[in-house]
């Protein structure tokens, strides 16, 4: 499905990202993917694939030169970019009336500004391509809103708005520009969900469990391949069915 095609991953050495790694690597792609601390998982991902098609990258996705030299390495080393998928994002959840101002820059920079840095300087190589597929990994939480996730809401909301004026900018150049909006999945950042927050989530899922990182990375790699090449400006909820 995407054989041989470079496909750039942000935010890779963990969770939802770790698994797209993995599942594009399986399916024969040339894989770069960034990470912001966490070397050591980095290169075990990079060692356990055991594969010289596979290269990780310490980059701060919501720094814009960062970002900007990023896309000119992974274009030096690969040729090219195809695909690119910007996953990296942080929580700092807290009520609006007590979150600080670096909980919500922090967010926004991370999440959103994350989304323009690489995208802008990506779709350049895309456009050129006239070929190209950005997905930005998005949150059901941006459709429904949730209590203690103003900062949270917002950026993924802003990355839906950003994705459909992309998608409509680009789409001549035959650069698609899609959001995939996880649920309630199993990684990391839900760990520290108390059992009752566990409850409650699962009452609003129709199919009664949390969602796997692999069956994002798989909504992504449909999205990747010619099987999702008429899908632009789109938002794919990969949630269970829930809602809030
Ligand atoms: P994790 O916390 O498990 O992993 C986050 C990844 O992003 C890590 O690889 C981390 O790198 C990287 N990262 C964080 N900040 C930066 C940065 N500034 N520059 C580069 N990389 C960075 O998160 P998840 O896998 O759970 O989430 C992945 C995406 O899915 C996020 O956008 C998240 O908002 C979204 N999502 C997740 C849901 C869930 O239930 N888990 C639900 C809905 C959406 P490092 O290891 O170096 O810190």
């Amino acid at each position: 499905m995407v054989q041989d095609k470079v496909v750039l991953i942000t935010g890779g050495s963990r969770g939802i990202g770790a698994e797209m790694v993995r599942v594009f690597a399986e399916h024969g792609a040339k894989v770069a993917f960034t990470y912001r601390s966490s070397a050591e998982r980095a290169n075990a991902i990079v060692a356990d694939l055991g594969s010289d098609k596979i290269k990780a990258y310490q980059s701060d996705a919501a720094d814009f030169d960062q970002a900007k030299a990023l896309i000119e390495e992974v274009v030096n080393d690969f040729g090219t970019i195809n695909v690119l998928i910007n996953n990296a994002g942080i929580t700092k959840d807290n009520l609006i009336i007590r979150m600080s101002e670096e909980e919500w820059d922090k967010v926004i920079e991370t999440n959103l500004k994350s989304v323009f840095n690489l995208s802008k300087h990506g779709a350049r190589v895309m456009m050129r391509n006239r070929d190209g597929a950005i997905i930005n990994i998005g949150s059901v939480v941006g459709i429904f809103g949730n209590a203690g996730q103003t900062n949270y809401s917002a950026s993924k909301a802003g990355i839906i708005g950003f994705s459909k004026s992309m998608a409509k900018e680009l789409g001549s150049r035959n650069v698609r520009c899609n959001v995939v909006a996880p649920g309630f999945i199993e990684t990391e950042m839900t760990e520290s969900l108390t059992e009752e927050q566990r409850s409650k989530y699962l009452d609003v899922i129709p199919l009664k469990r949390l969602g796997s990182g692999r069956e994002i990375a798989d909504t992504c790699l449909f999205l990747s391949s010619s099987m999702g090449q008429y899908i632009t400006g789109q938002v794919i909820s990969v949630c269970g069915g829930m809602n809030m």
